[in-house]
């Protein structure tokens, strides 16, 4: 009888466990919840909202097991922010990117490196690229891009706990000042952590918190390594989504600062909408489920490239 117990507390806990570091939809809500609140009020470069952020998302890599690529999981640099016509300059905002890594185990393999990002920053209080035309509102950015740091942590959580299957290496970054002119990641290839050679793809989330009832998950530069369009049509369908994957079209966020390098990129999100850099890009709007949905494949295919053998190479696209 004693045993019987004891074998059940056993499988109790291995469940619990086991749950906690699959992607939930309880985790995601608390990210975003967390990252477009009041108090992070739009998370702007140089304040102090932005900081707060960034201990966040650095407290989440820390407790998983992730690693910092150098002495610190923060990547600093200064950023330009944008002014509208005619006003004068700001001074230079302080703020950084965050990178973690995980080390692949194929003695050959592990010197490659798989990217996954996501901005973390966003409007602030409005200013030049708000659609809003009153002054002084919190920017919440919900699905831009609170979504894609959730799902930056939460696979980060799932691929720690089977980093046992890695064979090649997974750098995680939440990049600084995307908003102000894709900052963060031009400042990171131009002054990479590891060999921007040994960088054979980057996956970048901006905006996929908003998966419509036709589950459109929208891709574009799946043609800059081999196989991609079709490997990620097919993984969507499985997965009951409606992948719209174009091979070309590199645009709109910071995988473009990756493809100006010649590194195969992949941009993903679940689409435009009225609220776009506008304050009604709230929390309650965010398809939850749907957003898991997105993550899982996403960790699939991530898991693909970074624990097989996929052939990676750059295929250069209009
Ligand atoms: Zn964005």
């Amino acid at each position: 009888m004693k045993k019987t117990l004891v074998f059940l507390v056993l499988i109790f806990i291995y469940q619990a466990s086991f749950s906690q570091t699959d992607v939930t939809e309880n985790e995601i809500k608390a990210h975003i919840l967390f990252l477009a609140s009041e108090q992070n009020a739009g998370r702007y470069p140089g304040t102090k909202a932005n900081r707060d952020v960034v201990n966040y998302i650095i407290k989440d890599f820390k407790v998983h097991g992730l690693l910092p690529l150098e002495k610190n999981y923060q990547q600093k640099f200064k950023a330009r922010l944008r002014v509208a016509q005619g006003e004068p300059e700001k001074s230079l905002a302080k703020t950084c990117n965050v990178a973690a890594f995980l080390e692949g185990n194929d003695p050959i393999l592990k010197h490659e490196y798989i990217i996954l990002g996501a901005h973390y920053d966003h409007l602030g209080m409005g200013g030049p690229s708000s659609k809003f035309d009153k002054k002084n509102t919190i920017h919440y950015g919900a699905d831009d891009n609170a979504s894609g740091i959730a799902t930056l942590l939460e696979i980060a959580e799932k691929v720690a706990a089977n980093k046992k299957r890695l064979k090649r290496s997974v750098i995680f970054i939440a990049f600084g000042a995307e908003e102000q002119g894709l900052l963060g990641s031009q400042y990171f290839v131009d002054n990479p952590l590891v060999p921007l050679s040994q960088i054979k793809l980057m996956i970048n989330m901006d905006m996929i918190g908003r998966l419509n009832e036709a589950n459109h998950v929208y891709m574009n530069g799946a043609g800059t390594f081999p196989g991609g369009v079709e490997f990620m049509q097919q993984l969507g369908d499985s997965l009951r989504l409606t992948p719209i994957v174009h091979a070309g079209s590199v645009g709109g966020s910071d995988h473009v600062s990756f493809f100006k390098k010649d590194i195969s990129v992949l941009g993903i999100h679940t689409g435009a909408h009225p609220q776009y850099h506008r304050p009604e890009d709230t929390v309650d709007l965010i398809n939850i489920s749907g957003q898991k949905q997105v993550s899982d494949y996403i960790y699939k295919a991530l898991m693909t490239f970074t624990a097989t053998e996929y052939k990676m190479a750059f295929i250069p696209q209009e």
